[in-house]
């Protein structure tokens, strides 16, 4: 066998799977991403008394009642702290917060296509000045690097927990600049919430949307605020010195939310699994549990790339690497698209990497849903379909 054969669409399309190594589920997307049969078994037996009803009734108000009072317990949340959820995701946050949470600049950490696009709705706010960026290459950490002096002018400091499009996780910790000038610390995190270990308290807005490690549809946004993040929004709405939308304003948000209902109709289906998944983790040990699963999980695809000479861990600093989303870089040699086209037809789904990285690299996401003997048996099928091709 020569390691420079180089390896494409006919070799691997030439190896049969034996069905004995395959996954219990094929589903390693890193959003929307797996949801549990037991969630859908849930939903079913739901479906009659709940599903079709008013979301103004006890029954409706009943799941969203679970889902706030669930995701407390979850995350520990610290007095004064409260789970408020509106409609459109964890994009239309971004414009809630740029509408209602930034006063006047934010200052961002960009390193990659989630963290930078919340800095673009911040740029295009026309009632916002030039927000400031501290950028880093895809598979890197940028830090607060103040050379300039101009940290201080920020009210509003934001981060992604773990960034999808690369597999790259930040500490959440509130840092020094903005304790000292009373700025708010936002932190995405979408796909972090819930199988990541958190401190709430180093936070004023952790936000984050149901379909990544929460395993439930997407179209929710979901964020524990502060106390001091609801006296912000409850200023500046009340300033008028810019137009909220009714659909974008948080103080809406937040008394409809005290009311355990949502501004405008919310996709009830999508509140049922998300209670289900968030009681499911609370069952199976709370946070610390779904933070030692993805650990584990994760760690089996890193000892994978450490093993083979053809895969290589993109994030280069072992502290960086995401325990939630492993992106691998294959060798030039061997094509991953057509490795993950080959994996598809098997039933094996979404291990392609993010579209825009343009990377040969296979993104493997390791939500609390997966249970590592499935990450155990992905691994198995990907060394006999690279062995058997190269032999
Ligand atoms: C998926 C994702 C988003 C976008 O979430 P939507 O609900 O589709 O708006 C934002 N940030 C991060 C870090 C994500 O992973």
């Amino acid at each position: 066998m020569s390691a420079r054969t180089a390896l494409g669409t006919s070799h691997f399309d030439a190896v049969p799977i034996p069905s004995n190594l395959l996954p219990s589920d094929g589903r390693f997307g890193s959003g929307p991403a797996r949801i549990r049969s037991e969630q859908l078994d849930a939903l079913m037996a739901s479906g009659r008394t709940v599903l079709g009803t008013s979301h103004r009734q006890s029954a409706v108000k009943g799941v969203v009642r679970r889902v706030r009072e669930g995701l407390a317990q979850l995350f520990d949340l610290p007095g004064g702290y409260e789970i408020v959820l509106g409609n459109g995701g964890s994009t239309a946050f971004w414009d809630i917060a740029a509408l209602c949470l930034v006063h006047e600049r934010s200052a961002h950490l960009v390193l990659g296509e989630f963290s930078a696009k919340f800095a673009v709705e911040t740029r295009s706010a026309p009632h916002l000045a030039e927000p400031i960026v501290r950028e880093s290459a895809p598979g890197s950490v940028p830090t607060w690097d103040d050379a300039d002096g101009s940290l201080a002018s920020a009210d509003v400091v934001a981060w992604p927990h773990n960034e999808t499009s690369t597999g790259v996780m930040l500490p959440v910790s509130r840092p020094t600049h903005a304790t000292q000038s009373g700025a708010l610390v936002l932190v995405d995190a979408t796909s972090a919430a819930g199988g990541i270990a958190v401190d709430i308290d180093q936070t004023d807005t952790y936000y984050f949307a149901p379909q990544k490690c929460l395993g439930s549809d997407g179209g929710l946004w979901v964020a524990a605020l502060s106390p001091a993040t609801i006296e912000r929004a409850a200023e500046l709405e009340a300033r008028n010195d810019r137009w909220v939308p009714s659909f974008l304003s948080l103080t809406a948000a937040i008394e409809n939310s005290q009311k355990n209902q949502t501004l405008n109709t919310p996709a009830i289906a999508t509140l049922i699994l998300l209670a289900e998944q968030v009681e499911w983790i609370l069952d199976q040990g709370g946070l610390a549990w779904a933070d030692e699963r993805t650990r584990t999980s994760s760690g089996l695809l890193h000892a994978w790339a450490d093993r083979r000479e053809d895969v290589t861990c993109f994030v280069t600093d072992p502290a960086a690497r995401s325990q939630v989303v492993t992106t691998l870089d294959l060798a030039p040699h061997v094509d991953a698209a057509a490795l993950a086209a080959r994996l598809r037809r098997e039933g094996i789904l979404d291990i392609e990497p993010y579209r825009k990285l343009g990377r040969n690299q296979l993104r493997i996401a390791t939500f609390p849903s997966v249970p590592p003997s499935d990450v155990e048996a992905l691994v198995s099928v990907l060394d006999h379909v690279l062995d058997s091709a190269a032999a």
